[in-house]
């Protein structure tokens, strides 16, 4: 007999909304988004140092309960110091067609009956059945050089992409984390074409200066997909107060990425104990966008899962993406409301998603 009553829901949420993950970006580097984290740990013995211990697969991605991810196209620029990857760009046609071998990859991904690309708001409804088993696909560019001019954002939206973030580290068009500056001309002519096209602005990554002058040319959709607060963690990745009002201005809603180095002070990666971190440091950057917005409604998460780390750097809690229920059991236990769960698990995503998709 099961413990629970019909009136108890199995799972504390309705459905999880994840605003960041590199499926295309680690299925082209050979890791099959189609295969659990579980088997693919099987495969790769020993783990892959620079990818860390597999913690994504379309099986526990549903099995959680998510419903929706933002899935990046993610070209890797060949200037990056570490990790080095084999395909990396180091002109603009490069980075093109990198993204378009990405694209190409969830084209082909969205064949399996269980996903949906996403690119109206009326695809969203048929995705979000809390007994379903389908997982809806929202296109985030992750860094604008595969624009190879700002024009060619219409060719993009085309061709299903509905968010572009300027920066990852700079770009031809915006500075970037670790590499201050403003926006460039290009990264200029590419907010007006953003706005005129209908595509979303995704800050995170942006410096501060290019930030700020986005917002204000920038007049469409907002959001930071995978940003924390540097109040908490005080490096130029994560997003001072004044950045979270700015963007609480505009109605955004800011994902909280579960990286254990995003998330604690001083956590480094390399030797790094995992138990260090847990929930209730998650809970911590949700509850100070929480408390600067004055309501639940502007945060989220935006795991970046298989973003460069594994498993031994995500909180002590979570071993693979079918615990993400878990950050809402956390939020619970410190007194959020059923619905601020719902919410920031992922209603606040999708009330977003309806408002700027076209
Ligand atoms: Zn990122």
């Amino acid at each position: 007999m099961s413990r629970k009553s019909p009136s108890q829901p199995e799972k504390p949420f309705r459905f999880i909304v994840d605003a960041h993950e590199d499926i295309a970006f680690n299925a082209v580097q050979g890791r099959d988004f189609k295969l659990s984290a579980l088997e693919k740990r099987k495969l790769e013995t020993p783990p892959d140092s620079d990818k860390g211990i597999a913690t994504v697969g379309l099986p526990e991605l549903l099995q959680a309960g998510v419903r929706i991810v933002f899935a990046t196209l993610w070209a890797a620029p060949c200037s990056m110091p570490e990790p080095k990857v084999e395909q990396c760009y180091e002109t603009p046609q490069q980075a093109y067609d990198l993204a378009r071998k990405q694209l190409e990859y969830y084209n082909d991904l969205a064949k399996d009956p269980r996903i949906r690309l996403i690119r109206s708001r009326s695809d969203i409804d048929s995705v979000l059945d809390p007994e379903g088993s389908r997982l809806g696909v929202v296109l985030l560019m992750e860094g604008a050089d595969p624009i190879v001019v700002p024009k060619q954002v219409r060719e993009w939206f085309e061709a299903g992409v509905r968010i572009v973030g300027p920066a990852w580290h700079a770009t031809r068009y915006s500075g970037g984390t670790h590499m201050p500056g403003p926006l460039t001309g290009l990264g200029r002519e590419l907010m007006g074409e953003m706005e005129r096209t209908g595509i979303i602005l995704d800050t995170s990554h942006m410096a501060e200066a290019s930030f700020f002058e986005a917002l204000e040319l920038f007049h469409g959709p907002v959001i930071a997909s995978h940003s924390n607060c540097r109040t908490i963690v005080p490096t130029d990745r994560q997003l001072s107060d004044e950045m979270i009002s700015a963007l609480l201005a505009r109605e955004a809603v800011i994902g909280t990425v579960l990286y254990n180095e995003f998330l604690q002070r001083d956590w480094k990666q390399t030797g790094a104990i995992k138990s260090k971190v847990t929930l209730s440091d998650v809970v911590k950057h949700i509850r100070h966008v929480c408390d600067l917005a004055g309501d639940r409604l502007h945060a989220g998460i935006g795991s970046d899962f298989d973003g460069g780390f594994g498993s031994g750097s995500i909180p002590a809690e979570l071993d693979t993406a079918a615990d993400l229920p878990k950050v809402g059991e956390a939020l619970g236990d410190v007194g959020f409301s059923q619905t601020d769960i719902d919410n920031i698990l992922g209603g606040n995503w999708v009330r977003m998603l309806k408002r700027a998709l076209p």
